[in-house]
């Protein structure tokens, strides 16, 4: 079977591990959000793709859930040095984001193969190969793509890393925007209609599905085919896992539980599967005209992921 898997980073990742430890002669192709990119020192960084990468190579951080494992901070150290000189209205050797000294590298060579001229296309598919990965990665777009966050209180407009990482998602969003999404080009048309099943990762519904929506013709092109599309929550009794996901929800004024996330899908996805602890929410669901599964959806122990794959591959089969 071929499934194509939208993907933000961490909920996106862990799905797709699972799938090939539970199923793995399925081919599986991996569209990744790249509303989060971001430059730093130069260096262009895809935090989703990395993730997605690293985790399926099994060389993420199991504790952290991004960068690599056995990190060492030396590069990130060294910069201190020059927060004394640097100018107030300079922005270089940031040090707010953390970039292990192996992790560079693929920093590296990604924005060095780009400054030849490469796609980033083309460089993640290098990327994925280097990493020997059984899956295709393709990013969203090669095109740049910007994720941009409103904030409540100050009405200003930051990039999405500023959100995310330098406030730690604290502060309340009041709109966030995809810079550059109208007019970029979607690179999965291929995947999506190569496949037999189109999975919707438990990734965040605003930042990390949101951008890949944003792109024109996705959302139509999903909707046309529905029926074979089918989205895990990321929201469970209400809250994220991780990460800011039903902080946002509410923020933009939606319901932060499976039902806000079915409101959000209903239109480009027949079937969304939420966990055993919102089973009392599955009629909500299907009064949005989805079909609702019901499931653990905690992924991580081999007994659950294995009923969660097999909900999702039973949507087509
Ligand atoms: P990011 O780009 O790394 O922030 O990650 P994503 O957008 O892919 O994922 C963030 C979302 O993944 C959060 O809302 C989490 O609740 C969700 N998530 C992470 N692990 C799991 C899991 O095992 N099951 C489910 N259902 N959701 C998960
Ligand atoms: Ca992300």
């Amino acid at each position: 079977m071929n499934i194509t898997v939208l993907c933000g980073g961490v909920g996106a990742a862990r799905f797709v591990k699972a799938l090939l430890a539970v199923e793995p002669g399925v081919t599986v192709s991996a569209v990744v959000n790249t509303g989060d990119d971001t430059e730093l020192h130069g260096l262009h960084i895809s935090p989703d793709i990395d993730t997605v990468i690293y985790t399926v190579a099994g060389a993420i951080d199991p504790e952290r859930g991004w960068g690599l494992r056995d990190e060492s901070w030396t590069a990130m150290r060294s910069l201190e040095r020059y927060s004394q000189v640097r100018p107030s209205d300079s922005s270089a050797a940031p040090t707010w984001f953390n970039l292990g000294d192996q992790d560079l590298a693929t920093h590296f060579y990604r924005t060095a193969r780009l400054g030849e001229g490469a796609s980033l296309c083309e460089v993640t598919a290098e990327i994925a190969q280097a990493w020997s990965l059984p899956i295709k990665v393709v990013p969203m777009t090669n095109d740049r793509v910007r994720t941009r966050v409103r904030l409540r209180d100050s009405d200003s407009v930051i990039d999405f890393q500023e959100y995310f990482v330098k406030h730690r998602h604290s502060l309340a969003v009041s709109e966030v925007t995809f810079e550059g999404a109208e007019s970029a080009a979607f690179v999965g048309n291929a995947e999506l209609e190569g496949s037999d099943l189109v999975v919707i990762a438990p990734s965040n519904p605003i930042v990390s599905i949101g951008p890949i929506r944003a792109i024109s013709g996705v959302d139509e092109r999903l909707a046309a085919r529905r029926d074979s599309v089918v989205a895990i929550s990321p929201i469970i009794a209400g809250a994220a896992l991780k990460g800011p996901a039903d902080r946002m929800l509410s923020e933009l004024g939606l319901k932060s539980s499976v039902v806000g996330v079915a409101e959000l899908y209903a239109s480009i996805c027949g079937t969304l599967i939420i966990d055993s602890a919102d089973a009392d929410l599955a009629s909500a669901v299907e009064a949005t005209g989805m079909r609702c599964i019901v499931t653990n959806t905690i992924m991580g122990k081999p007994e659950s992921d294995h009923a969660l794959i097999q909900a999702v591959l039973g949507v087509v089969s």
